[in-house]
């Protein structure tokens, strides 16, 4: 059959609730044109993020009632343990309330001013944490990606070339460790190859520097080296999972993302010095070393999801949906940047809007045009997100997993094509009231 079929039947339901243009149009009005100041209940379809709005499974509810609430030792710990220890190998697995906390925990360990951290692509939070320890964040994603239109299979990874000379250039001892973003999130949901993975890992490991992985969407990842790479056709995405593991020394992790919870993340190492040190900050700010911000039937749906996220049914289907939407846009004349990633398409919405310079917002146009029109959310990823650094105008549409079906993406698709084929009435925004950090979260604009 050539048909791929969402891999689950829907037990359970949420209303959508339609709203009328007028009542859009008082909406955006009171929210400065922000879709984040937008309230979910106004909302149709919400492609804001796939971060923490998975939908969770039967087994996952189930294990939630099992949840050991006890402070310390609970069993839930024991058995997410249990399944982090046997996908990664790592020998010390650290709970926290998100991957962030996570971040800022190890880079608090490791990091302090005069060190630089080399990442294909650092994730904002990622960034934001270790710029905070004083440290300095570099980004070297392959050359290649910078072409938006490049249908390339590997486009996250790091180009080694330009690690090696950062050694050479900055000396050994300030890099206190290399890190792997899979797939490569701000880089357009991209997946790395396990050459990649394995390239950074010989040249890390030559330098005596700690390797890790941000391995948020890992399972994805592994479906495409899967799908992708010559040699690994045969390979169970556990088991492709486990290698690129394999290869690190640790890893931060968002189980909001590949682990289909609602919160937590994971922060593992094999060094047995530097947990001691990790679990007493963790304690500080997150709680006991077998909780770590969380309660244990938080613990019991990641150890669940962890395992059902590589399940190879899942994972085509979960590719195969983002690809979907990517294709009928693409088809449709509406600039995407290419190939789709793993959990998200960007609209290339300077492209598309070209009438829109970039200090009018291009990408905030379409996310507002998108929103007033049909009532689907979706976020600017461009010179409101990042003001003078950004690369690129995009609009991001993150797909939630297992939330949506292939009619709710066909009606986004149709809606997409529809303001397409009226894009020149779109008009740029200016931005009326913004804070000092981060403005994108709770700057108001106006339109011209
Ligand atoms: C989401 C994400 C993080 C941060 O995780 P949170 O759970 O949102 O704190 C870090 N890195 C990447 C690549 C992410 O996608």
């Amino acid at each position: 059959m050539k048909t791929i079929i969402e891999p689950f039947r829907i037990k359970s339901v949420e209303p959508l609730r339609h709203t009328t243009r007028e009542e859009r149009e008082r909406v955006l009005r009171e929210a400065g044109y922000n879709l984040f100041l937008v309230p979910a209940s106004d909302i149709l379809i919400d492609l804001l993020t796939d971060s923490g709005t998975s939908a969770m499974s039967t087994e996952q509810w189930a294990a939630m009632m099992r949840g050991d609430e006890s402070y310390a030792g609970s069993e839930s710990y024991f058995r997410l343990k249990r399944v982090v220890e046997n996908l990664t190998g790592f020998r010390h697995v650290i709970p926290t309330h998100q991957g962030r906390a996570a971040e800022r925990i190890l880079f608090t360990v490791l990091c302090k001013p005069g060190h630089v951290v080399p990442n294909n692509t650092h994730f904002d939070t990622t960034r934001a944490n270790i710029e905070f320890t004083g440290a300095e964040a570099v980004d070297l994603p392959l050359p290649e990606a910078a072409d938006t239109q490049a249908a390339l299979p590997f486009k996250g990874g790091m180009d080694v070339g330009a690690l090696e000379r950062l050694i050479e250039e900055r000396g050994r001892e300030r890099i206190p460790l290399i890190m792997l973003t899979v797939t490569n999130n701000s880089g357009g949901g991209q997946p790395v190859s396990m050459a990649n993975i394995e390239a950074v890992s010989r040249v890390a490991h030559r330098h005596g520097i700690p390797f890790y992985l941000d391995a948020c969407r890992f399972a994805e990842n592994a479906w495409f080296i899967r799908e992708r790479e010559p040699g690994y056709a045969d390979w169970s995405p556990f088991d492709i999972a486990r290698k690129m593991f394999s290869l690190a020394d640790g890893c931060t992790f968002s189980a909001k993302k590949d682990a289909f919870a609602n919160i937590g993340g994971l922060l593992c190492t094999n060094d047995d010095a530097l947990a001691r040190q990790e679990k007493d900050l963790l304690i500080l700010t997150e709680g006991f070393p077998t909780y770590g911000g969380l309660a244990g039937r938080d613990l019991e749906a990641i150890a669940v999801g962890l395992q059902e996220v590589l399940d190879p049914d899942y994972l085509r289907y979960r590719i195969a949906s983002t690809t979907y939407l990517g294709k009928h846009l693409a088809e449709g004349g509406v600039p995407i940047v290419q190939p789709p990633g793993g959990h998200a398409i960007y609209i290339n919405a300077g492209r598309m809007l070209p009438h829109i310079p970039r200090h009018e917002f291009p990408g905030q146009s379409l996310a507002v045009e998108l929103f007033l029109h049909a009532g689907i959310r979706s976020v600017e990823i461009g010179s409101v997100m990042f003001g003078e650094h950004a690369r690129n105008e995009l609009l991001r549409l993150a797909i939630p997993r297992r939330v949506y079906t292939q009619s709710h993406i066909d009606y986004v698709v149709e809606a997409i094509l529809e303001v397409n084929a009226r894009r020149h009435e779109l008009r740029g925004y200016r931005i009326v009231e913004q804070p000092e950090f981060l403005r994108h979260f709770s700057c108001r604009f106006e339109p011209l």
